[in-house]
């Protein structure tokens, strides 16, 4: 019997009669069941974390991150059964599973250590002048399918730091680990300070909306960004968006071919080209574009596409029906324009399971689809350039601003070219890796403000300036 998977609201695991299918993209089948809720249960999570917010957001700042800790310990203990679910429900091959896992819970743990110290603005003989940051209260978290333990887990450790109680709500498409985690956690954190609810895409404007909730902290594509900006406008609510992205890398002619075509494959093809940070657009010199295309090319051979549960596995299916007929799209489109292709591109529609082979285009047009828009699944154009200022205009030409990646054997150069790209962050000779300490946001159309480090916490406060007359009633 399929099994069903329970919400957690105020500290209790609660269902509700109406539910809703989760599949293995790997074959279809369906693999759990989990509450499909509403505006009631949303009222209740919101009254919860509301209560709860009164006590958490003044218990002293060591005492949450002990929670927090202890939170991500309970992930480790139980990361053998959560990555296998993860595989499961998300289809990711099970090593990429299990590092987004302890991922997830070094994140809270490094997290946890973060603080916001008070500034003092002023401390004369006649004032006491200090900023400090207060909670905003009741924060709504939304998540997508590509990252979704992660995702989850990045929202829900700074709010909690900060003092903030929260509820979020999971993609419709990968809500099991997270339910999983929340059954796990529920004795280790108070009642109502997290509250894990699901339902259909229709719940996330009913959080956006909710009167109740101060704060809303999004993952996900742009266009739903921009829906939530608007929802969130009427009662000016706090904002975090980290949406979408069309990353470009640029490799120089100096760069090591063969050290360099491995990593810019799985710039590209690591959870199947899921990530809002892969390299979407990889622009290569023309002295090396031959060998090096052809080196990725060779690489590619060698790197099964199957199920994430299969042993040997490097790229799992699309997580879902709706994005891998719209990769499909793509691939088509490209077809039909008569691009080339180096590797796959064709796309097999018997059996089940959504699978898109390992596909790389060689030197599509700038204005191709495949090029322009962001594909998210397992799709490569390699690109042509001849000069410095050419390339770092053709990255610019975006109206996202995400990430970016330049590889060079002269460093210096690197971050010459790194400092000209309007991206939030950019990789100089590596990709993919992001600090908990550092600010992590989109430029442009890629998001609005930053999770991660101080900057991210700082993003679940407000400030609050005391000033403070001396002697004045002397
Ligand atoms: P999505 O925007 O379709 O859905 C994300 C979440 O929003 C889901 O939980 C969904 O149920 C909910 N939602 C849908 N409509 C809503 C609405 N009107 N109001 C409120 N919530 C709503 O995104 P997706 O397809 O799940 O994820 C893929 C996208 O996410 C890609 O564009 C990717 O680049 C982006 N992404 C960005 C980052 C980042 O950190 N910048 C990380 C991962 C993914």
């Amino acid at each position: 019997m399929t099994k069903t998977y329970a919400n957690l609201i105020d500290g209790e695991l609660v269902t509700t009669a109406a539910t809703m299918e989760v599949l293995n993209p790997a074959n279809e089948q369906v693999v759990g069941l989990v509450p499909s809720c509403g505006a009631d249960e949303l009222d209740r999570a919101v009254a919860a974390a509301r209560k709860a917010f009164k006590t958490w957001s003044k218990r002293p700042i060591d005492e949450r991150r002990a929670v927090i800790q202890a939170m991500a310990g309970v992930i480790k203990e139980n990361a053998d059964e959560l990555f296998r679910l993860l595989t499961t429900e998300q289809g990711k091959p099970h090593e990429q599973a299990k590092g987004e896992i302890y991922g997830a819970a070094g994140l809270m743990a490094a997290q946890s250590t973060l603080s916001l110290e008070e500034e003092i603005i002023e401390d004369s003989d006649t004032r006491l002048h200090r900023s400090r940051r207060v909670p905003v209260g009741v924060v709504g978290g939304i998540v997508p399918w590509n990252f979704p333990v992660m995702m989850a887990m990045q929202k829900i450790a700074p709010a909690m730091l900060s003092g903030c109680t929260i509820v979020l709500k999971p993609s419709p498409f990968t809500p099991l680990t997270t339910l999983r985690i929340a059954e796990l956690i529920k004795d280790v954190v108070p009642a109502g300070v997290v509250n894990v609810i699901t339902g259909e895409d229709s719940l996330g404007p009913l959080i956006t909306g909710h009167p109740d909730i101060d704060k809303i902290t999004f993952t996900g594509s742009t266009a739903t960004g921009k829906k939530i900006m608007e929802g969130a406008s009427k009662d000016l609510k706090r904002i975090t968006l980290e949406l979408g992205g069309n990353d470009a890398s640029i490799v120089l002619p100096d760069a090591n071919v063969a050290k360099v075509a491995e990593q810019l494959f799985w710039s590209s093809f690591s959870n199947a080209g899921q990530i809002c940070v892969a390299a979407k657009r990889v622009y290569i010199h023309e002295d090396i574009y031959d060998e090096l295309s052809a080196a990725i090319a060779e690489y590619a051979k060698g790197v099964k596409v199957g199920d994430g549960s299969e042993q040997g596995t490097g790229v799992g299916p699309i997580q879902n029906k709706k994005q891998f007929d719209r990769v499909c799209e793509l691939i088509e489109d490209a077809k039909a324009n008569g691009y080339k292709f180096l590797v796959g591109g064709d796309v097999d529609p018997s059996g089940s399971g959504y699978y898109v082979p390992i596909t790389i285009l060689d030197n599509p047009p700038e204005d191709a689809r495949i090029v322009a828009e962001e594909q998210f699944g397992p799709v490569m154009p390699l690109m042509k350039f001849s000069t410095t200022e050419e390339v770092i205009e053709r990255a610019n030409n975006s109206d996202y601003g995400l990430a970016g990646a330049v590889w060079t054997g002269d460093t210096d150069k690197g971050v010459e070219i790194a400092e000209q790209l309007e991206t939030g962050t950019v990789w100089v000779n590596e990709y993919l890796h992001l600090s908990p300490f550092a600010p992590f946001g989109g430029h442009k159309q890629s998001g609005f403000g930053a999770e991660y480090g101080v900057e991210g916490l700082k993003e679940f406060t407000y400030s609050q300036v005391i000033t403070v007359k001396k002697n004045a009633m002397a």
